[in-house]
C-alpha cells in the first residue's frame, strides 16, 4: 500500500517532524540496559522479550538472561530447560524456544558474527516483520520500519487515520506509514523514538499533547480526536473454566509432569496434572479421573487445599488444587511426555507456568506442607 501524507503536510513538514522527534528522543530516552550499545544480540533478546510485555517487567528478566547467556554462542549451546527456566513468568514461552532455535541456526551458519542481511533474519524462527525491523534498524541502521502498539498509536493519531490500524487495510496503512516516515539516517533511533513517544507521552488515555514534539503537525491534536484514534480494541468474550489440579504425593515426593513439545501452550514445561472439571462430577471425582486419564495413576483424593485463578487468552481459569495420595500404578507417558517424583524443595528447579508457580510456591513452604499433607 502506498502512503500519502495527509492534507496540510508536505515533505518539509515531514523533515521538520522527524528532526523534532529525534531531538526529543535524544533528550528524553530512558536509560535501558539494552540501549547501552548496538550489540545486535542484546537488542534481539530485548525485542523478543518486549513483545507483549512491558519494559518494567522485561528489565530484570533481560539482566538475568544476559548474565546467563552473554553471547549468542553461549545461548546456542544452552539447554532448552535452562532457557525456559530463565523465561519463567514472562509468558509466551514459544518466544524463548524460537530464540534458542534461531541462535543455534545463526551460530552454525554465521560463525563470524550476527549478519545484517534481512533475508537471513526473516528466515529464522520467531522473527517476524517487527523483530526484523527492530534488530536491523537499531543494530545496523538499516532503514526498516517497525510497528507495535506504541508506534501504531502515534502514527494513527499523527496522521489522523480514521480506521482500525490493527487489522486489514489499516494494518497495511500503518506499515506503509512507518516506512514512509523513516529518515535516511538514524532509522533505529527514529523507530525507538516513535515507540518511546507512545510509551511516555502519546499514551492510550490522556496523552500529554502539550509536551509532545509533534503537536504542531498532529491531526488528532488539531481536531481533538485523541480519544477515538485509534478506535478502542474490541473486548474479548471471556470464557470461565473450572479446573482441578491434582497434587499427587508418594511419600515425601510430588508428581511433576512435562507437557509435550506440541502442546498448545507451555510446551516442554512442567506441572501437576490438571484438566477441566465436568459438570456431572464432584471435585474429588474429577481429581481421580484426571490423575488416571493423564498419568495412569490410581489415587486416593483428599481435600481441596488451594485455589489458583489465572487468565489465558480468552479463558478465565479457576484451578482448585486437590491433594491425592498414590494408591496404585506407575506414571504412564501419553498425555504428558514425562513424569518425575520430586521433593517440594526441588519444585523451584523446574520451568513452570505462572499459575503452576503459584501452586508450587505454596507447596514448597514448610507450613503448607504440614497443612497440605
Ligand atoms: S500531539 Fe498528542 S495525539 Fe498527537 S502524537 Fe503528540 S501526544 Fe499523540
Amino acid at each position: 500500500m502506498n502512503f500519502t501524507l495527509p492534507e496540510g503536510w508536505s515533505g518539509r513538514t515531514l523533515s521538520a517532524a522527524r528532526a523534532k522527534l529525534l531531538g526529543w528522543f535524544d533528550r528524553h530516552r530512558r536509560d535501558l540496559p539494552w540501549r547501552a550499545d548496538r550489540d545486535p544480540y542484546r537488542i534481539w533478546v530485548s525485542e523478543v522479550m518486549l513483545q507483549q510485555t512491558t519494559v518494567a517487567a522485561v528489565v530484570p528478566y533481560f539482566t538475568r538472561f544476559l548474565a546467563a547467556f552473554p553471547s549468542v554462542g553461549v545461548l546456542a549451546a544452552a539447554d532448552e530447560q535452562q532457557v525456559l527456566k530463565l523465561w519463567e513468568g514472562l509468558g509466551y514461552y514459544r518466544r524463548a524456544r524460537h530464540l534458542l532455535a534461531a541462535a543455534k541456526r545463526l551460530v552454525a551458519d554465521h560463525p563470524d558474527g550476527l549478519p545484517d542481511d534481512p533475508a537471513v533474519w526473516a528466515a529464522l524462527p520467531g522473527v517476524g516483520r517487527y523483530i526484523l525491523g527492530a534488530v536491523l534498524s537499531q543494530a545496523f541502521d538499516r532503514r526498516l520500519p517497525i510497528v507495535e502498539a506504541n508506534s501504531l498509536r502515534v502514527l494513527a493519531r499523527l496522521f489522523g487515520y480514521p480506521g482500525d490500524p490493527r487489522e486489514g487495510e489499516g494494518k497495511a496503512w500503518v506499515w506503509a506509514a512507518a516506512g514512509a516516515v523513516l529518515p535516511a539516517k538514524r532509522a533505529g533511533d527514529f523507530n525507538q523514538a516513535l515507540m518511546e513517544l507512545g510509551a511516555l507521552v502519546c499514551t492510550p488515555t490522556a496523552p500529554r499533547c502539550g509536551e509532545c514534539p509533534l503537536k504542531a503537525w498532529c491531526v488528532a491534536n488539531r481536531d481533538g480526536l485523541q480519544d477515538v484514534i485509534p478506535p478502542p480494541k474490541k473486548p474479548k468474550d471471556i470464557v470461565a473454566v473450572n479446573e482441578v489440579g491434582v497434587v499427587v504425593r508418594d511419600g515425601g515426593h510430588i508428581l511433576l509432569c512435562q507437557r509435550p513439545a506440541d502442546a498448545a501452550r507451555w510446551q516442554n514445561m512442567w506441572e501437576v496434572p490438571h484438566a477441566a472439571v465436568r459438570e456431572d462430577e464432584s471435585l474429588t471425582e474429577a481429581a481421580v479421573r484426571v490423575a488416571k486419564e493423564l498419568t495412569g495413576l490410581d489415587v486416593d483424593p483428599g481435600d481441596e487445599r488451594l485455589t489458583v485463578k489465572h487468565g489465558v487468552t480468552r479463558f478465565s481459569i479457576t484451578m482448585a488444587c486437590v491433594e491425592a495420595v498414590l494408591r496404585a500404578g506407575g506414571f504412564t507417558p501419553g498425555y504428558y511426555a514425562a513424569g518425575r517424583w520430586v521433593t517440594p524443595a526441588e519444585l523451584a528447579d523446574y520451568p513452570v507456568s505462572s499459575p503452576q508457580r503459584k501452586l508450587m510456591t505454596a507447596l514448597a513452604k514448610p507450613a503448607a506442607q504440614r497443612r497440605l499433607f
